[in-house]
């Protein structure tokens, strides 16, 4: 099967220290992935690459075929990558139909028409996407207003606005109490079964990985250490040490 997101060799610096070192990973069309690893082990800087919000140092990344490593991050949406981040994302002083709204803007035509008035197809994009994510009664309140996990299925949301064929999610269950959390894996499952989306999630919860993913990538300091199936990673001695045997 040939892959959706396929990169090779990625390597980010930071003065002397290798954040990403050569790390290859790829994901196939509706595909979830897990990216697993201890803190600091290079997880978001290798999602900022793959969406092109840093410039990698050096390595192969290719959306669908094209070669976007050198592309801008509004462009690499457009093409049909989405990404949350690990510090949420959303605009507090808007409500939440605002932050979908203006997410689609952004994605599609950027800033000229995202300051400029909303289509009636992205109002109704949005309206479905609140529905599903199970914010309708929160759908004019204030973003800031929002818990921890519904901030984060409004996230969700804005990264489904247009329409992608992955999204990248970077710690989407951290700060998120347990029913939210169940919430939110029923929903990636059903972005997953019904619209094809693939997905990439960096997580810390190992029974949310176990359960969404098909396999699972290790990074360790900057390297990928493993790969495999959810059974195979958690019996891996080598995961195991990284997170619980070394001095560090
Ligand atoms: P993870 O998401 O797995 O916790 P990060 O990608 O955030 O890891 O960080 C990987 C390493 O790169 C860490 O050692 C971190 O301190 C370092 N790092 C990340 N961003 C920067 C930056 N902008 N400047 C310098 N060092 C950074
Ligand atoms: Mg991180």
């Amino acid at each position: 099967m040939s892959a959706l997101l396929e990169a090779a060799g990625v390597t980010k610096r930071f003065g002397g220290l290798a954040a990403v070192d050569n790390v290859d990973i790829a994901v196939a069309p509706g595909e979830i992935v897990g990216l697993i690893g201890p803190n600091g082990s290079g997880k978001t800087t290798l999602f900022d690459c793959l969406s092109c919000v840093q410039r990698a140092d050096s390595g192969d990344i290719r959306f669908d075929g094209v070669d976007i490593a050198h592309r801008a991050p509004h462009d690499v949406a457009r093409l049909g990558m989405s990404r949350t981040f690990q510090i949420i994302r959303v605009y507090g002083a808007l409500t939440v139909r605002e932050n979908l709204e203006l997410s689609a803007s952004w994605a599609h035509v950027g800033l000229r028409r995202m300051l400029s008035r909303t289509d009636a197809a992205t109002r109704r994009r949005a309206d479905q996407l609140i529905e599903f994510l199970l914010l309708g009664p929160l759908r004019d309140d204030r973003a800031d207003t929002l818990s921890g996990g519904q901030r984060r299925l409004a996230e969700i949301g804005m990264a489904l606005m247009s329409k992608p064929r992955l999204i990248l999610l970077d710690e989407a269950t951290s700060g998120v109490n347990p029913t939210l959390i169940n919430d939110i894996k029923d929903r990636l499952t059903a972005v997953n079964a019904d619209e094809g989306v693939a997905l990439l999630l960096v997580e810390h919860n190992v029974q949310f990985i176990a359960e969404l993913c098909e396999r699972v990538v290790v990074l360790d300091q900057g390297r990928k250490l493993a790969e495999g199936t959810p059974g195979d990673i958690m019996s891996n001695p080598d995961v195991i040490e990284a997170y619980f045997g070394r001095d560090r």
